[in-house]
């Protein structure tokens, strides 16, 4: 199976219409995982002429490959909540509105995640750890390890997100799937935008702006069933905690 998620974790209180706050403490990884190449997978999947798997080496902090020193930065893949009993089943290789396969490297220690709670219990599951990847994930693999993460999960009774979000120390951003990168950075900036205006309490348009102004789209990853990006809301455009306040139901 790819992307083998660990769980669900059953949230006591958490109903939909609430928000899950997950604060991602700590990551530690193993000293060894594995890369491959398939072939017609990956953005240059016609190019491939043979499968290759490759066992990587970490060590004192780095991932070495061909002599290349990497400095590892874990990131889960696979992280989510059950989706929306209308949005139908998700297998834990896409990405969608509940998260799942969103393969985005700001998901590391240090960042806190949000996701709209769709059933009572929110059934968090997780999985899919990396040591490294690029934004990307050109080749359709990061350095796949395993990992022993620790969270701490809270609950924000009635806000409502339409699309994940994840707090770094300086962002708010919003991740966004779609069918290509066109799809997905449509719905990223126009949560971002409504979120700058709900904030700000200025008119559209003028949220619009600062977003041109302000906000980074990102591209997470352009190898699974649907493609990820994410708008990057720096913090003193607007608080993450003053986001999260002016959230509607
Ligand atoms: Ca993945």
């Amino acid at each position: 199976m790819l992307n083998p998620a660990t769980g669900p974790v059953y949230v006591e209180g958490a109903e939909p219409g609430d928000l899950l706050q997950v604060k991602i403490i700590s990551i530690d990884v193993e000293d060894k995982g594995i890369a491959a190449v398939v072939p017609g997978e990956g953005v240059l999947g016609d190019q491939v002429t043979k499968p290759i798997i490759r066992v990587i080496h970490v060590k004192d902090g780095c991932a070495v490959f061909h002599g290349v020193k990497l400095p590892i930065q874990p990131m889960i893949g696979v992280i989510g909540v059950a989706p929306k009993k209308e949005d139908g089943e998700w297998a834990t290789d896409s990405p969608w509105k509940h998260g799942g396969n969103m393969d985005t490297k700001d998901i590391k220690a240090g960042s806190t995640l949000y996701f709209p709670v769709n059933q009572r219990g929110a059934l968090l599951a997780l999985g899919d750890c990396h040591a490294i990847m690029g934004d990307g994930e050109i080749c359709f693999t990061g350095l796949e390890i395993p990992a022993k993460v620790t969270l701490e999960i809270n609950l924000i009774k009635d806000k409502n997100i339409k699309w994940p979000l994840v707090e770094t120390d300086e962002y708010t951003m919003v991740i966004a799937s779609g069918d290509d990168l066109e799809d997905a950075v449509y719905e990223a900036t126009s949560q971002a935008v409504g979120h700058i205006k709900d904030s700000l309490k200025i008119e559209w348009e003028d949220a619009y702006v600062l977003a041109s102004l302000a906000v980074d789209l990102k591209i997470s990853q352009v190898v699974d069933p649907k493609m990820t990006v994410r708008a990057a809301i720096p913090k003193y455009v607007v608080s993450t905690e003053k986001l999260i306040e002016d959230l509607t139901k």
